[in-house]
């Protein structure tokens, strides 16, 4: 069946397929972190729909939830009409927004993929400041549309927006995310916040840098498909100064680092800023589809159909949401995401003492980064050696031969990605930590 499954889906789906060519598993069934291919193998799973599962595979209340709506003669599709199921859900959200946006913020509901509500987030602080200039980091990944595109670095997987059409969608500049481990400056993380952030300013008040005050400035707290890379506190309240300062609006990124994946509900709450707009999707529709943006109500210059979409109100997402909102929250999901995130980092930190593969070992909470390495080269002068893409595929492959699946990313797709859900119990990250070991002995034997 699964050799069947595969080669046929080969034969229909498009080149572009990502996921099906470096995870052939087909998935039949999945309970918390664990799925069940068709080959009937059992494994644990660091991906969890992208970071879309922060409760698991099928969580009961999920599940009971969502049967609750099904055959109740709800309408499952609402356009972006108001249902009871979306009420709750918009209650149960206010109620969580981080900073002044608690409680008091303007939602606007998106066609359900981040890259749509980053698309929002892009046209709204265009609309709401009159400017078109967008400042973006190297390394960001936003999404696949071309406004999204355009705001992301280039990268795996990825062509820049120009090249599918004559010009990007909109003036971005873009700036060095502070990654320490592959420095821009050759200086570590927190000076590179530092002299990221001068670069920022100058750009803003130097007239002769030809650059200007842009509309917005878009980063993510933690970098995820740009290899798992966690921005400086200090730089993140920096940009919030220089952008609060010069009336430039800040957007952040939350769609993969939202709803307790980094140890806080909102990655930006660590360093104590509130971003004018938040984006989010993933874990916020509870593993069903649904993205939104929230942002200060006095930005909200949108008029009726500047930014509309069929699909923008699910029912069911909106009832597997406000279900997975309420759970992280109570059940204080994110706490155990940093403690588990430590666990997980520091067992690997201890896999990198056997193995000089292991560059550099990083992340927050459940969303956790192992840089690969050729420990053979010469290292630069911060003393990192260069990424092994082709060694972090072999691991990657080893992982899910012992029943782990996990992702890469980073430049070179040298970095193995874990992102499993917030509900992975400690003997599960055991397990995971030994599968990893198992398979660096394996690939390096
Ligand atoms: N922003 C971030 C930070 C992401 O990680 C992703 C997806 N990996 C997106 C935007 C795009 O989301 P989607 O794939 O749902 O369009």
């Amino acid at each position: 069946l699964r050799a069947r499954l595969l080669d046929r889906q080969a034969q229909r789906e498009s080149a572009a397929r990502t996921y099906a060519r470096s995870i052939p598993v087909a998935p039949v069934a999945a309970a918390g972190a664990e799925v069940t291919g068709a080959d009937g193998r059992t494994y644990l799973d660091c991906l969890s729909g992208a970071g879309t599962l922060a409760l698991g595979h099928n969580h009961p209340d999920v599940i009971v939830g969502l049967q609750k709506v099904i055959g109740s003669a709800a309408p499952l599709h609402a356009l972006d009409m108001i249902t009871p199921q979306k009420d709750a859900f918009t209650e149960e959200l206010l109620k969580r927004l981080p900073g002044t946006l608690n409680n008091n913020a303007k939602l606007h509901f998106c066609s359900p993929a981040g890259t749509d509500a980053v698309e929002a987030a892009l046209k709204l602080a265009r609309n709401a400041t009159g400017r078109q200039g967008i400042f973006a980091f190297t390394g960001a990944y936003h999404g696949m549309t071309l406004g999204a595109s355009s705001v992301s670095g280039p990268g795996r997987m990825r062509r820049g927006a120009a090249e599918f059409g004559p010009a990007e969608a909109q003036p971005v500049t873009r700036l060095p995310y502070p990654y320490g481990y592959r420095c821009p400056f050759g200086v570590g993380a927190e000076q590179a916040g530092e002299l990221s952030a001068r670069l920022m300013e100058s750009f803003v008040t130097d007239p002769s840098s030809g650059v200007g005050r842009p509309a917005a400035v878009i980063l993510e707290v933690v970098q995820g498909e740009g290899g798992v890379v966690p921005g400086p506190d200090a730089w993140l309240r920096e940009v919030r100064r220089i952008t609060a300062e010069h009336g430039i609006l800040l957007i952040i990124d939350e769609v993969q680092t939202g709803i307790g994946r980094t140890g806080d509900f909102w990655a930006c709450e660590r360093a104590g800023i509130t971003p004018d707009i938040l984006v989010t999707s993933k874990a916020v529709g509870g593993g069903l589809p649904l993205a939104l943006i929230a942002y200060r109500p006095d930005l909200d210059t949108w008029q009726p159909g500047d930014h509309t979409g069929t699909f923008r109100g699910n029912t069911l997402a909106m009832v597997a949401g406000e279900i997975t909102l309420r759970t992280v929250a109570e059940q204080q999901l994110a706490e155990r995401a940093a403690k588990l995130g430590e666990r997980l980092r520091a067992g690997l930190r201890e896999l990198a003492t056997a193995h000089p593969q292991i560059g550099e070992v990083r992340g927050r909470g459940l969303m956790i980064g192992a840089e690969l390495v050729d420990p053979t080269a010469a290292p630069d002068a911060l003393g990192s050696l260069p990424g092994d893409g082709a060694f972090a595929r072999a691991v990657q492959q080893a992982c899910l031969e012992r029943g782990l699946i996990c992702e890469l990313g980073g430049r070179g797709d040298a970095v193995l990605r874990l992102l499993p859900p917030l509900v992975l119990t400690d003997e599960q990250a055991d397990s995971v930590l030994g599968r990893i070991a198992e398979s660096l002995a394996a690939v390096t034997a």
